[in-house]
């Protein structure tokens, strides 16, 4: 897709917001860097405009079959590269820099995501201090203690208001279900989860493998090693969709990435299975190819799917406009106008009863 496309998309979704009172909220925007390549303190609070409209260099290898493959290839062969990318990008951020981004692309609110130790909670409380901007909070699982939990996530809670917990499977190095980890660590997720239960709180899960580079700041040295494959779908539930977190606890849980980033064929009867079990889980959009958000339409209905872009490694207009097209093609017996509501504002409001 080019600019030119997506200019034209823009202006039919303004026409719509105009008309029909459409608000759209992007759930997923990581405002810095989490994947250890830029450390949080050394992040000027300057930015140069840019086109936004324009796509960015790694999305560029992010959509698309071939250029899933030649990604996952880029990333292997050419970490250096991919480090200058993600620094050239997250190296200098400041709030008017995300704010400016929303606005070209109609989007009203945005949630920004931590993912401990590499972005703390605190760092995006005090950074992004727009209404617009709702925070999540995030847990450095490995270094809290059990029965710290509690009080921090009370704090932060208060703090800076959040409505929902990040957990990233593969940087945090946990497995989704607490028994599938050491007792320790599975002690400390059933906290969390427990938290989030009782607190209202809804958990945004990171879904499929994850592409990195293994060049970390210096700064993060001591911390965990990491994994590439923990949040694959099949480790939330087994093949039958029986599952200790979607079953145990009365929380909406999102699986990032319609649960497959960096996967390409995606394991579309474990998430129809997944779906029609369980009346509170999610998926988001953010990072995924029209033609993936289309095909999952076809079984799973729009109340199950909530926008989101994967900015600042994304461009938010261009996300937006895949769920523009996807729904040109969409035969599933639902309004276009209910299916484009739901996916860009109303579920997350449900989910989050703000
Ligand atoms: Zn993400």
């Amino acid at each position: 897709m080019n600019k030119q496309k997506v200019v034209s998309i823009l202006s039919k979704i303004s026409e719509l917001k105009k008309n029909t009172g459409l608000r759209i909220i992007d759930t997923h925007v990581h405002p810095l860097d989490v994947m250890g390549v830029v450390h949080y303190t050394d992040v000027k609070n300057e930015y140069a405009k840019a086109d936004y409209l324009v796509p960015g260099v790694l999305e560029k290898f992010n959509y698309g079959k071939i250029a899933q493959v030649g990604s996952k290839l880029f990333y292997k062969l050419l970490p250096k590269e991919i480090n200058k990318i993600i620094k050239n990008n997250c190296m200098s951020i400041a709030e008017k820099r995300i704010l400016d981004e929303m606005d070209l692309s109609f989007v009203d609110s945005a949630v920004m995501l931590p993912v401990a130790p590499w972005l703390p909670t605190e760092i995006i409380g005090e950074k992004f201090l727009s209404d617009r901007l709702i925070a999540l909070g995030s847990v450095d699982i490995h270094n809290i203690r059990t029965e710290e939990i509690d009080n921090y996530l009370t704090n932060i809670k208060e703090k800076y208001k959040i409505v929902g917990i990040k957990l990233h499977p593969n940087l945090q190095n946990f497995k989704p279900q607490p028994s599938q980890n050491s007792p320790e660590l599975g002690e400390k997720l059933h906290h969390i989860y427990k938290f989030a239960e009782k607190e209202h709180l809804y958990l945004l899960f990171h879904g499929g493998v994850s592409l990195y580079t293994d060049f970390t700041d210096p700064k993060y040295k001591g911390n965990i090693p990491r994994s590439r494959m923990n949040a694959m779908l099949r480790n939330f539930c087994d093949i039958n969709g029986k599952s200790e977190l979607f079953e145990n606890y009365n929380i909406p849980i999102v699986i990032a990435h319609l649960g497959h980033f960096g996967i390409i064929n995606p394991d579309y009867k474990l998430m129809k299975i997944i779906a029609k079990k369980f009346n509170n889980i999610y998926f988001d959009t953010a990072g995924v190819s029209p033609s993936f958000i289309r095909n999952t339409l076809q079984f799973i209905p729009s109340q199950k799917i909530v926008f989101g872009s994967d900015a600042l490694y994304n461009r938010i207009a261009y996300n937006l406009a895949f769920i523009y097209l996807a729904l040109e093609s969409v035969r599933n017996g639902e309004q276009k106008e209910n299916i484009i509501s739901n996916i860009l504002y109303k579920n997350f409001l449900s989910i989050t009863s703000i």
